[in-house]
């Protein structure tokens, strides 16, 4: 299903499209407080960490190693799969790319979903969770509004209603499974950097430097990335598409963004697996689509035709 920016037509209106009560909202202080805000004191440790072991190749390994697995999971997995269906992938892909995305602790891979579309439905509008847009106007309200797209909305939010949003996603049992063991792929996520932390050292502070930096503080670096895209590109970079938001590219973050920083395009191409658009555009997730398209894992691409670019290109 592809998701465009306007309201799904054609759907039966729903009874509710989001769910707010106390039980959830002491869900997503838990989270906020293990995956958000954790990953900062352990970042802060990981600094800290350098004067028992210096940062070497290990640390460089395995921080960048787990930020590129992770990071391909959320943009490649729960982004351009999952939540756009801009392609199709053999099931066993599909697996792997929802568990390395949980592995991310961005949320797991249905509610994920449910908010990013909702984002899309509602973007910088009432009812987007994250827009940057919405806390008043002048400079203090842009500083706000920064704050509370980049980090602060994910204390307390309205869920949006998984029936709704993710029809498709609950009917697939095996997604549905990967989802319930959600603290479990972020465990494994940390353990992973550990173990082989203390391996190759054959020592406790090579493990522990493993966690802070493959672990913390890879989660730390993802989140930011991530969060970036919702906050800034919202507000600030170029816009060479019309879209009803305010969504920016920011060509320069394209290779740490693994391709989502051309954000503006996204928006107005959100059906298309390249958000790049155009070859000479870094896009590192488009890459490994197309190398899982040549080696007929995945399927279906639905890159935009030239004319309907052209058609939405704003005239300089
Ligand atoms: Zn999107
Ligand atoms: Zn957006």
């Amino acid at each position: 299903m592809a998701i465009d920016s306007s309201t799904p037509t054609g759907t039966p209106e729903p009874r509710k499209k989001t769910i707010s009560n106390p039980y959830i909202h002491r869900l997503q202080r838990r989270h906020f407080l293990l995956f958000d805000v954790l990953p900062i004191a352990g970042t802060g440790a990981a600094l800290a960490f350098v004067w028992v072991r210096p940062f070497g190749m290990l640390e460089f390994a395995l921080l960048f190693s787990m930020w590129l697995l992770t990071g391909l999971g959320v943009t490649v997995g729960y982004h351009r799969l999952f939540t756009h269906r801009t392609f199709q992938a053999a099931p066993s892909v599909a697996a792997v790319l929802a568990v390395l995305g949980s592995m991310a602790g961005q949320g797991g891979v249905i509610s994920w979903v449910a908010l990013h579309r909702r984002h899309h439905e509602c973007s910088d509008r009432e009812g987007d969770p994250h827009s940057p847009n919405l806390s008043g106007s002048g400079f203090a309200g842009a500083l706000r509004g920064l704050a509370h797209s980049h980090f602060l909305w994910m204390r307390r939010h309205e869920y949006p209603n998984i029936v709704h949003y993710a029809p498709d996603l609950i009917k697939d049992r095996r997604l549905v499974r990967v989802a319930r063991l959600y603290y479990w792929w972020v465990a494994l996520g940390l353990f992973i950097p550990t173990v082989t932390g203390g391996l190759v050292t054959m020592s406790w502070t090579g493990a522990v430097s493993g966690l802070l930096w493959g672990g913390l503080a890879r989660i730390f670096v993802l989140e930011h990335i991530v969060w970036a895209i919702n906050s800034f590109l919202h507000m600030f970079g170029t816009r060479p598409y019309e879209s009803r938001e305010n969504s920016h590219n920011g060509g320069i973050f394209a290779l740490v963004t693994l391709g989502e920083s051309w954000h503006n395009n996204h928006h107005a191409f959100p059906e298309s697996p390249s958000f790049g658009l155009n070859w000479y555009r870094l896009d590192p997730g488009y890459w490994l689509i197309r190398t899982l398209a040549a080696a007929g894992l995945a399927w279906d691409l639905k890159v935009p035709s030239q004319t309907r670019m052209s058609a939405k290109r704003i005239a300089a």
